[in-house]
């Protein structure tokens, strides 16, 4: 029998060596000592084995943040069940299809939510519904009592599937990125050491746990080190402000540290005690790294990742951080940067930024097509346009045109487009992303309307969108024209419309 690949024997090394040690801690949360962590994610692996959650069976997790969820996301995969993390924004439209997609053995989910979704839950007969309140308290925790605090890891291979994690996609529909425990181990171990994770690192804790940098990234680093977290149900700039001088490390989103720039307390002697921030997910504006530095006298360290990939490139801890680079490929990852043909340019030249290495993702789910299409000989294909120098230093500089990044979530505009074509007073729509000071990009649409006898009320149209959309999604503003600007070939010309709102928010 192969070696047990178990993701989860990594980071109960962690766990075990700090027991008596605060795990969670901060204002939001009651402190949960690592010890008291280890015994809930075995009694609920205990919980999930009971209902017949065995490995590879998928469990869809969509609550606020709390510390009970990351008890549930360890126990699935101490028990080898697939986590699938879904955005708490997701409306049920939304879940409809993840539920199709994944159908999964049980649902989690937010206590508050649990009426509004009673419809899909019986449409798609989903063996068990759990559901965990905002506080993490209550009927399911009491339920785990129940359980004993022994579980026996399951084993798993290096390649067997531990995360899905959903992108959006070009083509309208979320793809779901399958993510091995390898791939998160090797991921998790890398940036451990390469970002010198103390065995006193105290982090705050402020970004979200369905996407890869809270989960992966900030998680995976305090478990393995078996170090706290301040850890905090959504980012406060105000509350940050306060936590620092109690902490080491800050991970977040640009917009964070443009948040924090707005608070009159930041100085350097409120950071005295930090060793590291990290930013990623979007571009971090010069302007804000450089801001930053001034009053606190620390350098944001910039990396880039994605979810297919996990991270894959990062400025040094030590050397120089350059701001608007992302630093170098992580030590195990390989790259090349490649015309739109797939033949690799020579270095200078900007192109796409192909990847390779233990990190990256075992393809999307059920979408065998799909995954062929966005690799090339063995290397995935990012659509990030990169520039690399002489050193080895990586430039993002592009990306995919469509995407919008809109205070570090991604929105793929043919989503937008896709509902809001459906309304009956929209013949057709443009969704693009336009500069914003705080939330880097917003997301605002172009549209044509069908009866030009009839004012379109796009307070009404944007009302209904938050119905049917997650509310980062939906468009902060509508205008109508009487037609799309296209090029000769009929495509709409979004960068011209780009040019027409870009000082919008200005
Ligand atoms: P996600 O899968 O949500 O993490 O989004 C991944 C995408 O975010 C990447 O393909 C990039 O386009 C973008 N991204 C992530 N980190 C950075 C960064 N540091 N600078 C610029 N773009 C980034």
């Amino acid at each position: 029998m192969t070696k047990n690949a178990n993701f989860f024997l990594s980071l109960q090394q962690g766990i075990q060596s700090s027991l008596s040690k605060p795990c969670i801690d901060g204002p939001d949360f009651p402190v949960l000592s690592y010890s008291e962590l280890a015994d809930l994610t075995a009694q609920a692996a205990n919980l999930l084995k009971s209902l017949g959650v065995k490995a590879g069976a998928r469990v869809l997790v969509q609550t606020q943040k709390t510390p009970l969820g990351i008890a549930f996301y360890l126990a699935c995969l101490r028990s080898g069940a697939i986590y699938v993390p879904l955005n708490i924004a997701y409306t049920a439209d939304e879940l409809d299809y993840f539920i199709e997609d994944t159908e999964p053995n049980l649902f989690v989910c937010d206590s508050t939510k649990r009426k509004t979704l009673e419809d899909l839950f019986s449409k798609h007969n989903i063996p068990t519904i759990l559901e965990i309140n905002s506080s993490g308290q209550g009927s399911l925790l009491d339920q785990l009592n129940a359980f004993p605090k022994q579980h026996e890891i399951v084993h798993v291979d290096a390649d067997d599937i531990a995360v899905i994690l959903y992108t959006s996609g070009t083509t309208g529909k979320p793809k779901g990125a399958m993510l091995s425990h390898d791939n998160l181990n090797s991921n998790a171990q890398s940036l451990y050491k390469i970002w010198d994770w103390q065995k006193d690192d105290v982090l705050i804790h402020a970004l979200p746990i369905f996407h890869i940098h809270g989960l992966f990234v900030a998680l995976h680093l305090s478990l393995l080190g078996g170090t706290s977290m301040l850890f905090l149900s959504r980012f406060d700039a105000g509350q940050i402000t306060q936590l620092l001088p109690q902490a080491s490390v800050l991970m977040g989103v640009p917009t964070f540290y443009t948040r924090l720039l707005q608070q009159d307390s930041l100085n350097s002697d409120l950071c005295k005690n930090m060793r590291l921030f990290v930013s990623g997910s979007a571009p971090l504006l010069e302007e804000t790294s450089n801001f930053f530095a001034e009053r606190s006298g620390h350098r944001i360290l910039e990396r880039y990742g994605m979810s297919e990939t996990g991270m894959l490139m990062s400025n040094p801890l030590d050397g120089e951080k350059i701001p608007g680079t992302v630093g170098f490929a992580l030590p195990d990852v390989s790259y090349r940067v490649c015309d739109d043909d797939g033949n690799t340019l020579s270095p200078g030249s900007i192109g796409t930024l192909h990847v390779k290495g233990p990190n990256i993702f075992q393809g999307y789910w059920r979408n065998p097509e799909k995954t062929k299409q966005e690799f090339k000989e063995g290397y995935f294909i990012t659509g990030d346009l990169v520039n690399e120098d002489s050193d080895g230093r990586i430039s993002i500089v592009g990306r995919n045109k469509d995407l919008i990044i809109s205070g570090g979530y991604n929105v793929y505009p043919k989503e937008v487009e896709l509902v809001m074509d459906e309304f009956e007073a929209i013949s057709e729509s443009a969704v693009i992303g336009v500069s914003h000071p705080d939330f880097g990009e917003a997301v605002v649409a172009v549209v044509v309307q069908s009866n030009l006898d009839q004012k379109l009320d796009e307070q009404e149209i944007i009302n209904n969108l938050k119905n049917r959309l997650a509310a980062y999604k939906v468009p902060k503003k509508i205008f109508v024209k009487d037609e799309l600007p296209r090029n000769t070939m009929g495509k709409v010309q979004k960068n011209l419309l780009r040019n027409e709102y870009d000082k919008l928010f200005k």
